[in-house]
Formats: C-alpha cells, structure tokens, sequence
C-alpha cells in the first residue's frame, strides 16, 4: 500500500500540474506572508507513522502554494523569465523518473549523446560559428549543458586560469603556483553580474571592473586600457568577460572591439548572454552577436526565456581540452571500454587528446600563447586591484590546498609533465549531472525554430507596447533605451519616488518587479516573461502603475 498509493497520486499530480498552469493567472504573483510564516504552520520534526498523500496535499494548497512567488504568471515582471513550457515539463518529469546520471558516455549513452546533438542544433539555431560545435569526433570545439550561468562562468575562468598558470610556469619553472597566481588578473564590465566577481572570488583572482559607456557597454579602447596599464605593472591579464544583456538594462557589450583586445593581448574571452543568449534564434537580434568567433566561450540560459525549464544552461567552447585539463582526475571507477570513443560529460573525449600525438593535456596547446610575456622579476604592484589583494602574497605553503586540488594535486609546482596519456577529460565541476538534454531536445522539436522564433518576438512585442504606454505619459521616463523583452522605467524626480511606487506595487501583489540602479539612476524593471502574458495583461498593468504612481504623487506633491 505504500507504494501502491503514491502511483495512483502521480497520476492525479500531473493533472494538478496542468490546472495549475492553466489557472495561474487568478493566482496573486506576489504572496502576502512574512518570514516565519511556514515554521508557525509546519510541525518541528518528521512524522514517525506515514502521512496520507491527500493530507500532504492539502498543506501544499494551504500552506506552500500561497507562500510562493508564481513565476509563470502573465503578472510576473521581476528578474528575467523562468519560463517552463508542456514538453519542457515531460522533459523533466521523464528525466525525474529516469534518474539516469549521464558523466560519463557509459553511464547512460543516449544522455550523453542527446546533449551533443541537442547543443549542436541550438548552436546552430543561435547561428554560432562552427567551432563552438562538436560534429565532428576530433572537434575540439562543444558544448555543454550546465546547472546555471553562474557556473559556467565560473568554468570559463577556472579554463582559462588554468591555461595561463601553465604558461607562466614554463617560463618561471622555480617559482611556486601561488606566486604565478598572485600575478594573475582578469576583466569584466561595472555592468557585469555578481556572478563574475563571484568567479573571481572563488578563483582567487584579482577582477577589474571596467567602466561601461553611456548605453551601459563595455568599449575596446576602456578595455585595452587597463590591460595596458596592468601589464606595466607586472600582472598577467588572461580572462575578460564580456555581457550581451546585463542584468540592470539588457545593455550590450561590444563583442567585436573587446575580442579583438582579447586577441591581441592573448587573453580568454567568455561570453555571458544569460538571458537575452535566447533573443539569437532570432535573426534580426544577431548583430550583437559580431565578433562572437573571437570568444572562447559562451553561455546563455534556455532556462531564462526559451522555455526550457530550470536548470539548463547552454555553455559552448571553442576548444574543450582547456577544461579537461582543469577538471582532471582519472579514478578507475570512471573508466570504461569506449573511454576515448565518445563523449564522457562529467569527463571528456580522450580522442581529441589522444589524438594530437601523444601530446598530453598538461603541455600547452593554448591557441593564444600569453604575448610577450617574460619571466617576473618582482611581484605586482597591487593598485587598481578590487579583491584578491594579498591572498598569496608570503607564498604560504598553507595558501596552496585551492590551487592544488584543481590542478590535479600535484605539489606546489605546476605539474607540466603528465604521465598517464590515458586520462579522462572534463566539462564541469561536479560529477553526477542529471539527463537535462531531454527537455531541451522536447522544446525544440515540439516549437519548432519557428516557434520558438514566435514566441521570442511576442515578448519583444509586448515589451514594445508596455514602453509605449510609459512614453505617453509624463509623468515616467525611460533613462536608458529599452533592449528586448525589458523596459526600465521610473517617476521623473527623485529616486525615492519609483522606489515608493516599486514597493507599494509589490506589497499589492497584483504584478512583481525588481528594481536596478544605474550610475545613480534607481529604475523599476518590467520584464515580459510569460508566453501567456496578453495585450490586456499589459493593460491591465500598466493601469495598476498608474493608478498607483497617482495615489504617490498624490501624497507627496498634494
Ligand atoms: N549573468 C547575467 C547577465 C544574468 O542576468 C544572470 C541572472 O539573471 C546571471 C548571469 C546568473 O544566472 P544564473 O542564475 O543562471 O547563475
């Protein structure tokens, strides 16, 4: 009866599913519940006896339903999408069901396989070039579904880090990893995410963070700048990211000028197009897009607006053996007879190593050689720096467990001499990965690139038509030209006015917004997300800002 019982509830949840997306619109987007509010509902401890599944569902609908913010609602404008989608959630259900766990290509064949056919029609579908693909078995180039941008970004660095840590070796071999660390410094723009500077942290690298332009994007020639400036003063730029739709205005860096500094000064170029990556099935929304065959990397979130539901984040490289030389371990549990003849996820293939005559990972194959660089005579100095500042500076035997562990715990040197050719190569950070390929591959068979085109330019659309009605009226303005899917707006005058509208917007619960700050601007963020939002949802919120911003002005001016 145990077992029986919750089968016959599975059944009934997929239809709770369905009412549920179906009706969200009578829902409230924003719930009205303090903190604490579940722990005074909930007991304190586990129930010793099994509980009937229709008294757990009855919490759910009491308890945690009116507790959440509903993010598929039409109301729902904070953040950036997190939209979900019918074949996206038979995706996930059957994955759930399967539980299969795809790292390495034994571990389940069809998961590994269907994520490289998967990655290659959306990275074709976003009209990457063609070295970012992995149709051919020796390509070096690939992608790779990750758990959020975050860490792909995260991935990209520790790649990148890896490959300069490894050339400076070669040229100062008596000096310890830390003190190469120590020299080490990357680039994003002041726009940026938190996510990058997190990478950095966690890297254990110095970030500088250049200043945007007036649209919010990041220019070549601010860029060179620094890196100029750094090089005079001994650090080793070797990583810069670069962000097509920022978070606070969906503003865009210029790809063409920032990967032509990154060429000429050697450095990885990552790309972070978390949510408007989406926008690129779209023809029209490419030209952002120019200069991408110059990055090294680039990750966007299906999971953001293309109906792909969380987790999936789309990370390609143009050439994967930068990451299996920084997630390398090769335990035997993890081997297998096709070892070398496929794809191994939370591995690699070995073919494209093995193949390049017995050359080993750890020898430097990096496309960019680090330019001009020299063996250091003294350790940087440490203006500009923004964190990591003397993290590594008494070359502290202590210092070195991070560093050690990701490059393969191999002492306090840089390893550069590998003795098993055979190794496994790696994509990512932790091993198990669930089957996420399966959802991705239902979307995009099941929408069709005409569909999914569709429904990218409906949000843009109704994008268009909320900025239109902001426009018309006076009383808003819209400080930066809106990108996409986002209109950021405010009341003329002070900030604390928006901030004022902002919050009694949230506290009514009938849309949700975040704000953003830039340079001293405080705006509201309305984002299109739900592929059910209509041309009277807009209406309709707009009414509700309005009638809103009246009731402030109101109390404010009389
Ligand atoms: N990069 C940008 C530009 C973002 O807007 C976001 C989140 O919205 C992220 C990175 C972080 O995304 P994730 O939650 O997938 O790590």
């Amino acid at each position: 009866c145990l077992f029986r019982v919750p089968y016959l509830k599975a059944k009934e949840m997929v239809d709770y599913i369905a009412d549920y997306l179906e009706n969200i619109r009578e829902r409230r987007v924003y719930p009205g519940v303090q903190p604490g509010y579940l722990h005074k509902l909930l007991p304190k401890e586990a129930p010793n006896a099994p509980e009937k599944w229709d008294d757990i569902f009855k919490d759910v609908d009491e308890h945690i339903m009116p507790g959440l913010v509903h993010w598929q609602s039409p109301h729902m404008h904070a953040y950036f999408p997190a939209l979900t989608s019918y074949p996206s959630i038979m995706g996930d259900m059957l994955s759930s069901a399967l539980n299969v766990l795809c790292f390495t290509w034994a571990s389940s064949p069809a998961g590994t396989e269907l994520e490289t056919i998967a990655m290659n029609w959306l990275g074709k579908l976003l009209g990457l070039p063609d070295c970012f693909l992995n149709e051919k078995n020796d390509s070096p180039g690939g992608g790779v579904i990750q758990t959020t941008a975050s860490e792909a970004t995260l991935v990209s660095l520790l790649a990148a880090r890896t490959r300069a840590l490894m050339e400076l070796a070669q040229l100062n071999p008596d000096l310890q990893s830390s003190e190469l660390l120590g020299h080490l410094i990357c680039y994003c723009s002041d726009q940026a995410h938190s996510s990058v500077e997190k990478a950095g942290l966690i890297g254990l690298v110095r970030m500088r963070y250049i200043e945007s332009d007036e649209n919010q994007s990041m220019r070549g020639a601010q860029l060179e700048e620094a890196i100029i400036s750094d090089k005079a003063k001994g650090l080793v730029p070797f990583w810069v990211c670069a962000t097509l739709g920022t978070t606070g205005s969906v503003a865009f860096d210029n790809l063409r000028e920032i990967g032509e500094v990154c060429s000429r000064h050697a450095a990885w170029l990552h790309v972070d197009a978390a949510y408007a990556g989406s926008a690129f099935v779209c023809p029209e929304y490419r030209h952002w897009l120019d200069g991408v065959e110059l990055a090294d990397s680039f990750a966007f979130n299906p999971s953001k607006w293309l109906m792909v539901n969380f987790d999936c984040t789309a990370m390609w490289v143009r050439d994967s053996t930068a990451l299996h030389r920084t997630f390398n371990v090769n335990p035997i549990y993890l081997r297998h007879e096709n070892s070398g003849k496929a794809i191994d996820y939370m591995l690699g293939s070995e073919k494209a190593n093995l193949e390049k005559n017995g050359s080993t990972i750890n020898q430097i194959e990096s496309s960019k050689p680090i330019n001009g660089l020299k063996p250091f005579a003294n350790t940087p100095n440490d203006d500009h720096i923004t964190n990591g500042d003397d993290l590594y500076d008494d070359g502290d035997e202590t210092d070195l467990h991070g560093y050690h562990q990701m490059s393969g715990g191999c002492g306090d040197k840089i390893q550069l001499e590998n003795p098993d050719k055979k190794e496994l190569l790696h994509w990512q950070i932790p091993l198990s990965r669930r089957f996420r390929a399966l959802k991705l591959w239902f979307v995009l068979r099941n929408y069709g690139v005409s569909g999914i085109q569709k429904h990218i330019r409906e949000g843009v659309r109704l994008a268009q038509k909320f900025e239109a009605l902001v426009l018309a009226d006076q009383r808003f303005e819209i400080p930066q030209p809106r990108n996409l899917g986002m209109v950021a707006f405010r009341l003329r005058g002070d900030n604390a006015l928006t901030e004022r509208l902002l919050k009694k917007l949230n506290a009514r619960g009938y849309i949700h917004a975040v704000p953003a700050c830039f340079k001293g601007v405080y705006v509201i963020r309305f984002t299109v997300t739900s592929q059910r939002t209509t041309n009277q949802d807009i209406l309709d919120d707009w009414n509700e800002i309005k009638n809103v911003a009246s009731e402030i002005l109101i109390d404010v001016f009389g």
